[in-house]
């Protein structure tokens, strides 16, 4: 049979779209995937969670996936995934009238966080330096989770609800007859749907490509070391910080950190060229880094680390929903570093979409792949240095993480 709904790619944003789309009753829902379930970026994720963006829709998308995490063991029937370290965003003093307006609008959505003083931050987190500081924005909730098992745990509640999956299945182009995508091609066959999601995350655009469509995404990659350390002696909580362009967070009970850098950066054509080990060096160099913020992050062991592969958009904004004049294909892509932590969300919203009801979702008009065309890229009110839209300057610096 038929599926109604196909969704390309078993990561963290396929596999919601799957279990939302299930948990909706879409009809016949079937999830394909090259490799198997969370094997892509979603398992290379540092998996960061917290609510604070500085684009309202992207706060609700954070603050509504927040409560399915927290709801978890209900909603897919698995342990919860989210470690509650405490994150911190730290800004430059010249972008703290920016925090303190972003945290007023997340706080007025819902969202748990305090503007706190550089003194403030040192007591809650002694290993960082803090004279460079004005005001941090505190998320006492914030942390991190798992991308590998956010997506397993979505695919197999999915699978649960009578989702169909074919691992090891690789989608070699988009069917399309016409102005309409009526399925895809793979080595079992052609596999005809009513409607196709794309979330193939960073290996969307050749898809696409191939079908006579073109998206704005440019892949970056990014590297992320894994320090060792006597417990305690790493960081304590989860941090972005702006002013030194890297973020941490800890990892394995107090052992281990995570270090990875912004702006560590350099464009991929091909990701399956980018191996998932990093270069020693780099990672030296994104731990150096860091250790202006956390000094004793030089004296920890660089046990390993990983190199990802981001998927950037121009306003470093994911692309979600259909393309003017063209039936039977959804996009869920261009997530540009930041998809774990509003995968719940994202899923769900793109199943109202199918559906055609929203029903207290996000909106997520906003996202709509075409607003580019239409001059609309996404531009917060407060945006912070980091994340400034670099609509005509090529892919240069955006937040991730
Ligand atoms: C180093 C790194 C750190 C990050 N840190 C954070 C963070 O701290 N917080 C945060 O919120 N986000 C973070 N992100 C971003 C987040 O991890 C990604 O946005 C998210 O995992 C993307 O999920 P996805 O499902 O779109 O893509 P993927 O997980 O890559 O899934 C795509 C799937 O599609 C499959 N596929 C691809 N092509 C085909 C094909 N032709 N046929 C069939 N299947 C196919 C792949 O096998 C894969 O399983 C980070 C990303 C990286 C790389």
């Amino acid at each position: 049979m038929n599926p109604d709904v196909l969704v390309v790619g078993a990561g963290v944003i396929g596999s919601s779209v799957a279990f939302h789309a299930a948990d909706r009753a879409l009809g016949a829902v079937e999830v394909v995937d090259r490799n198997a379930v969370g094997s892509g970026m979603s398992c290379r994720s540092s998996a960061l969670v917290r609510t604070h963006y500085a684009f309202p829709p992207e706060v609700e998308l954070a603050l509504r996936s927040r409560r399915m995490f927290d709801a978890w063991p209900d909603l897919v029937g698995r342990p919860s995934v989210v470690r509650e370290t405490g994150w911190v965003k730290i800004v430059p003093p010249r972008e703290a009238p920016h925090l303190r307006a972003n945290v007023q609008i997340q706080k007025a959505l819902g969202a748990q966080v305090e503007l706190v003083t550089a003194e403030e931050l040192a007591a809650i987190a002694p290993e960082l330096w803090t004279e460079d500081i004005e005001l941090a924005a505190w998320e006492e909730r914030g942390g991190y989770g798992d991308g590998a098992a956010v997506a397993g745990d979505l695919l197999a509640a999915a699978r649960d609800r009578g989702v169909t999956y074919r691992a090891k299945t690789p989608v070699s182009s988009l069917v399309r007859r016409g102005d309409r995508i009526t399925g895809v091609e793979t080595a079992d066959g052609v596999l005809s749907a009513g409607i196709v999601v794309l979330a193939a995350g960073v290996w969307a655009p050749p898809l696409l490509e191939r079908a006579g469509i073109e998206v704005p995404i440019e892949l970056e990659s990014s590297r992320v070391a894994v320090l060792r350390h006597r417990q305690g002696e790493g960081a304590s909580v989860a941090c972005t910080d702006v002013i030194t362009d890297v973020y941490f967070r800890p990892e394995g009970g107090g052992y281990g950190t995570l270090v990875g850098g912004h702006h560590d950066s350099g464009t991929v054509d091909d990701p399956d060229h980018v191996p998932a080990s990093a270069d020693p060096e780099r990672l030296v160099h994104v731990v150096e880094t860091a250790s202006r913020r956390a000094p004793r992050f030089l004296d920890a062991g660089i046990a390993g680390g990983t190199t990802g592969v981001y998927d950037m958009t121009p306003d470093s904004r994911p692309l979600l929903g259909a393309l003017p004049g063209l039936d039977g294909l959804v996009l869920a892509v261009g997530f540009s570093g930041t998809g774990f932590k509003i995968s719940p969300a994202v899923g769900e919203a793109v199943a109202a979409l199918i559906e055609g009801h929203r029903n207290g979702t996000v909106d997520i008009t906003p996202f709509r792949p075409s607003r580019f065309q239409e001059g609309f890229p996404i531009r917060p009110e407060f945006p912070y240095s980091s994340e400034e839209p670099v609509l005509s300057a090529g892919f240069a610096a955006h937040e991730k993480a």
